[in-house]
């Protein structure tokens, strides 16, 4: 679905990315981990259309799409959740879902999809009149994650959704991620907690300063002797 090929990026004159290429296929759910600075956050900025490569290809369903500006991006169906949530603090969070329906495809039957939406988000039903910010952290990554559905994502791309998260609720969250994907939506998770999101995830790659080291099944990388060592403390 999204291919992702020999990208070198950056910030002005400093380069993040180098050589990277991943792959998520249609129905699949990939995770990109890696510690902190690693260039997580840069790549899924990258394939949005955030950041513009300065070598290599983007391509989403056979079509390039590297230098198509970011609301083109959204508008085939590739939707970021954002590090940190990036709520409105001040509207309520029936407000905030409706945010979510920039994109063309989901503009009409907002009602209709506002319900399918909470179908998944039995939580956030019942908090829908509460401003944002009276929420608690997990409420609010539950209802980050409810906005980006209400895009109709084709792939839905996650960074970071445990972080600063106590660990019942980080379960919650992956538990939604297992959802999603159950209802045909395409999932890309960056994450520092490496053992959950491999425990959740089909494939992975491990991104150390800007490159890809490792590529391979979740469940090969959970036995793999570098990953055990240095993101599994065994
Ligand atoms: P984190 O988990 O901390 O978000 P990450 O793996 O997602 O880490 P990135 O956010 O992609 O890492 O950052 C990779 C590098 O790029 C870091 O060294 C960071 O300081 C740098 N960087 C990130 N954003 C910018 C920016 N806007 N301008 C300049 N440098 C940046």
């Amino acid at each position: 679905m999204i291919t992702v090929e020999n990208v070198d990026a950056g910030y002005g004159p400093t380069t993040i990315l180098q050589n990277v290429s991943l792959t998520v296929g249609e129905g699949e759910i990939v995770t990109i981990v890696g510690a902190n600075g690693a260039g997580k956050t840069t790549t899924l900025r990258t394939i949005v259309g955030q950041i513009r490569p300065r070598k290599g290809k983007i391509t989403f369903m056979g079509e390039d799409i590297t230098n198509l500006p970011a609301h083109e991006v959204v508008d085939r169906g590739i939707i970021l959740i954002p590090e940190g949530r990036q709520l409105f603090p001040d509207m309520s969070v029936r407000e905030n879902l409706l945010m979510g329906t920039y994109r063309k495809a989901a503009r009409q039957g907002q009602a209709e999809r506002l319900e399918e939406v909470l179908e998944l988000f039995p939580r956030v039903r019942e908090r829908l009149d509460q401003d944002a910010s009276s929420l608690s952290g997990g409420e609010q990554q539950m209802v980050a994650i409810a906005r980006g559905m209400m895009a109709k994502p084709k792939i839905l791309m996650f960074d970071e959704p445990s972080l600063g998260l106590a660990p019942i609720v980080v379960s919650q969250v992956f538990d939604v991620v297992r959802k999603i994907a159950a209802t045909g939506t395409t999932v890309l998770i960056v994450e520092q907690n490496v053992f959950t999101t491999l425990k959740v995830a089909d494939r992975g790659y491990v991104l150390e300063n800007g490159s890809v080291v490792l590529a391979d099944t979740a469940e090969a990388l959970l036995k793999n002797d570098h990953v055990r060592r240095a993101y599994l403390g065994i």
